[in-house]
């Protein structure tokens, strides 16, 4: 029998940080997936069970589980959006994992809750399927992230612009406190469940922490560094919305997210972007937004508030500073560099302009470039040929350099093309290269020669020019 050892504090909160109700059965649940390696660190049981698809697709309440949607408001393209909340997920509970960490288990795609507005409280199974294999991926990266535990197909379709079928998501988190959380208690200025909220957060991600202050530095310091690895790995999250924006510093809501293949900074994935506010390069400017907002929220829990104004301001244009040095220690480390100094940061610009000019497949530049296989990337062999040069005598002293590249260079990344043939394959039945993505993309910094197909970018015809969310 599944048993999942709950302990469910986040529905011990106040009524008002949720509403609790079950899940909407769907009509025919059928496993495509169950992360056994995750199940085991959760410390659930019994995975064997015949009604495994029921309980993953919401047909069925695991024994201690209480279920509630989350309440949350959030900046969606930088416009407030006063309430959103889980329009179309339920957290079913937590559990204390076996590293002694509490994590939220969640259905996502599970049907419509106070409040989904107008949306169906569905998922179909595109956007499933991309949040399963790349959220892992980027667990197997070193990314801290959401997880995937499940997905199920729902035998129900799902109507956008066409009849799609359904799926259901269980996703896992080591919480789903947002910005956007801390955002609606102090837009209605609720001072008490702001308060409530912020003992809550500190209890829970960041136990030595006294003051408001202290909390936004934490967060500010977590979200500097995953955004850096974000760029170090060429990922565009697509919609970094407030409300999609953690404050344990994980990624969360993998919609309309891809990864970059030749390198240009501008470039722009999801479908909604416009105006490129979310484009790969400006996500460290976005980052520095968010926590902004996080920041005025904060501001109501200081008796002081023309002192945590300054404070604040002083920690948020810190960031700059924070986002600068994780770039470049993510980016030298990238060319072998263990400890860069003032002198790198141009050596390693100077190649991203290359990259740049010479339309360069991000990942493979510098997966290959220990090899004779690097100038390949490049039309302008000579501009190439002496920045190569410059940088080998860079790297005569150092240690181990390609030991470290290949540790933090990956060979395979889930690329968008793949990620779109493994949906159209999926959809017709065929779940195999959903699969074989979960199996190679589970060792990112190994050489699968075996998996070299997977590592070759998109060409003109197979290339996707943008991604939608999951909605
Ligand atoms: P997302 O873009 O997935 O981060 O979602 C933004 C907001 O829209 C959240 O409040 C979601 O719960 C809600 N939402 C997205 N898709 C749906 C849907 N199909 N049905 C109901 N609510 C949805
Ligand atoms: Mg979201």
């Amino acid at each position: 029998m599944l048993t999942i050892p709950f302990d469910n504090s986040y529905a011990r909160l106040p009524d008002g940080f949720y509403h609790k109700q079950p899940a909407d059965p769907v009509k025919a649940p059928e496993m495509i997936a169950f992360n056994h390696d995750l199940a085991t660190e959760l410390g659930i049981t019994g995975a064997d069970d015949p009604d495994l698809a029921l309980y993953f697709a919401g047909n069925a309440i695991p024994a201690g589980a209480d279920p509630l949607a989350q309440l949350y408001a959030g900046h969606q393209f930088g416009q407030y959006n006063p309430q959103l909340g889980d329009g179309r997920a339920l957290l079913l509970g937590e559990v204390i994992d076996t590293q002694g960490q509490r994590r939220d288990i969640q259905l996502k795609g599970s049907g419509q809750t106070p409040f989904s507005r107008r949306g169906d409280g569905r998922a179909w199974l595109g956007p499933v399927l991309r949040e399963y294999v790349v959220s892992e991926a980027m667990h197997a990266l070193g990314i801290p992230t959401t997880r995937a535990l499940a997905a199920v197909r729902s035998g129900d379709p799902v109507y956008r612009d066409t009849a799609l079928p359904g799926a259901v998501l269980t996703r896992v988190a080591s919480s789903h406190i947002r910005v956007g959380t801390f955002q609606i208690f102090a837009a209605r200025q609720d001072w008490q469940s702001l308060q409530t909220l912020f003992d809550y957060t500190v209890d829970r991600h960041y136990p030595h922490v006294t003051s408001p202050a202290r909390l936004l530095q934490e967060v500010c310091n977590r979200q500097a560094s995953l955004i850096m690895q974000w760029l170090s790995v060429g990922f565009i999250h697509g919609v970094m919305n407030t409300d999609n924006c953690t404050l344990s510093g994980e990624t969360i809501d993998y919609g309309p997210c891809a990864f970059m293949e030749a390198y240009q900074p501008d470039t722009v994935f999801s479908s909604i972007d416009r105006h490129g506010r979310y484009a790969y390069a400006a996500q460290a400017d976005v980052i520095s937004w968010n926590m902004a907002q996080l920041a005025t929220s904060l501001v109501p829990l200081v008796q002081d508030s023309d002192a945590a104004i300054k404070e604040f301001t002083t920690i948020i244009h810190g960031m700059q500073d924070s986002l600068r040095q994780h770039w470049a220690q993510r980016f030298s480390a990238k060319l072998g560099i263990a400890s860069p100094t003032e002198d790198d940061k141009q050596l390693i610009g100077d190649l991203l302009i290359l990259m740049d000019a010479n339309q360069a497949d991000f990942t493979n530049t510098f997966r290959d470039l220990p090899t004779e296989h690097a100038a390949l990337h490049f039309k302008d062999t000579e501009g190439f040929a002496s920045w190569h040069a410059r940088w080998q005598k860079r790297i005569e002293n150092e240690d181990a350099p390609y030991a470290l590249m290949s540790s933090v260079n990956p060979a395979v990344i889930p690329r968008n093309h793949r990620i779109e043939e493994m949906i159209t394959a999926a959809v017709a039945g065929d779940d195999s290269l959903f699969h074989r993505l979960n199996a190679v993309l589970a060792s990112p910094y190994a050489d699968q020669p075996e998996h070299n197909d997977l590592r070759a970018p998109a060409t003109p015809e197979t290339a996707v020019k943008a991604t939608f969310c999951g909605t």
